[in-house]
């Protein structure tokens, strides 16, 4: 039963607060009254330190899709592993895993990889703003998109903070410097109408429109296809780039969100499930926009480079990830995902809590809300939701089910139908504790 302290989860934590700030490197995995530590992964499943086991709905901030451990991916790794893990010259598993990517995605010609999502999107602000040559960019409010200081604004501005009749850019790091916030127009997501009106207020000095098709804290909703559309046609219309971060949302599609929604974006940024694994991201798009990181004709525009960008090992797996994800498993992963949904909101009526879920395919978020959820305001928890999201995560993670912060949950392709029946009951189980 967690908290417990006499757990090895527990006393790890309280060796790491010495050497870690806050006893942790990701602040993410940080949870009240201390983290649980990770011993091993096997398929759908984690054992932590002190050897309980759950099923993982974590998936590394959804950046699992064949859970741990997974044989072709181990033997995928292991083999690279063993002919040498990084070298100063290129390979030809970046030449594989960037023709998957470009086979697979409408909106992508040319792939340039990197190390991170967070480096993906600073990399397609940054081409963005060489090819136009203009300073801004319009991201959605709310909208996480890693740690690059432009992407990060108005991340979690509290409703004192909201502009009133537009959303305002509003630091997330203290020391963001004012230019940052100049250079940032915050849009409001799913709604055409206020973003467009933005966007063409700006367009002259707009390099791009950052959108990402389902943001997770935002709140997981998905666009509207009119206000992914919108944004198509008012980008081109003002000569500014438009962005899928696809980070997450590649996993909702054989050809991503842009695939689903029938839409092609200039760049998109990827990362997570696309490195099998390992440490990943990728910025794609269309041959004329990735020409700014082109060497061959002396000094690119953007010069970029990397000393494990395009990593072997993690091509690698990566390739592995990608060929097991066929068009079946997104069936499957699908209908799992909805199983899921459904049974929560099921669960949610039966025990008379107000709530329900929201997501598309292989992710879900609970939101303790009697309101519909399409954007960060109407997702923004009160303080009675909050508490009551807190018992329920509490709950799951008694009944060894793993969600993330944010009530989020990402399923994995080795999950079995007892695994779904297992989650929908924990959940279930758990919404009798918040109605109590
Ligand atoms: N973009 C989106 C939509 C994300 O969800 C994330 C991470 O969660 C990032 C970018 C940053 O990716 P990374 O954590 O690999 O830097």
């Amino acid at each position: 039963m967690y908290p417990d302290k006499e757990s090895k989860s527990q006393h790890l934590y309280s060796r790491a607060l010495a050497s870690l700030p806050g006893g942790n490197t990701r602040t993410t995995v940080f949870i009240k009254p201390y983290p649980i530590y990770a011993a091993r992964g096997e398929g759908c499943r984690v054992i932590d330190v002190d050897g309980n086991g759950y099923i993982d709905c974590i998936n590394n901030f959804t950046s699992l899709i064949h859970g741990h451990a997974h044989p072709v991916l181990v033997a995928a790794a292991t083999k690279q592993l063993a002919l040498g893990s990084a070298f100063g010259l290129p390979t030809e598993s970046e030449i594989d895993l960037a023709e998957l990517l470009v086979a697979r995605l409408p909106g992508v010609e040319q792939v340039r990889f990197t190390n991170s999502g967070t480096e993906a999107v600073m990399m397609a602000l940054k081409a963005a703003r060489a090819f136009t040559g203009r300073p801004k960019i319009a991201k959605c409010e709310g909208a996480y998109h890693g740690s690059y200081d432009y992407a990060e604004v108005s991340l979690d501005p509290t409703p004192e903070a909201w502009g009133r009749n537009a959303p305002v850019s509003v630091a997330y790091a203290k020391g963001t410097p004012d230019n940052v916030l100049a250079d940032v127009i915050t849009i409001p997501f799913n709604d055409a109408e206020a973003a467009v009106s933005l966007i063409r207020e700006h367009g002259a000095e707009l390099a791009c429109v950052l959108v990402d098709p389902m943001p997770n804290r935002a709140g997981l909703a998905p666009a509207d296809k009119a206000y992914l559309a919108a944004l198509r046609a008012v980008t081109s219309e003002v000569g500014a780039l438009l962005i899928f971060d696809e980070v997450i949302t590649f996993r909702l599609g054989y050809r991503g969100a842009q695939g689903l929604w029938d839409i092609d974006p200039d760049l998109t940024t990827l990362g997570k499930i696309m490195g099998g694994g390992f440490p990943v991201g990728a910025v794609g798009g269309k041959r004329e926009f990735m020409a700014v990181f082109d060497p061959t004709s002396g000094k690119p525009a953007l010069p970029h480079g990397g000393t494990f960008s395009a990593n072997p090992v993690t091509m690698r797996a990566g390739l592995a990830a990608m060929e097991l994800l066929d068009e079946a498993a997104f069936v499957r992963l699908d209908a799992i995902g909805q199983a899921v949904r459904s049974g929560i909101d099921e669960a949610f009526r039966r025990h008379g809590v107000p709530g329900r879920t929201v997501g598309l395919g292989s992710l879900l978020k609970i939101h303790f809300a009697d309101r519909p959820v399409r954007d960060y305001r109407s997702a923004y928890p009160s303080e009675q939701e909050a508490q009551r999201a807190a018992i329920f995560n509490r709950g799951l993670l008694n009944r060894g089910v793993l969600a993330a912060g944010y009530g989020l949950m990402a399923l994995s392709t080795p999950m079995t139908d007892q695994d779904i029946d297992t989650i929908v009951a924990a959940a279930s189980e758990s919404l009798a504790e918040v109605a109590a």
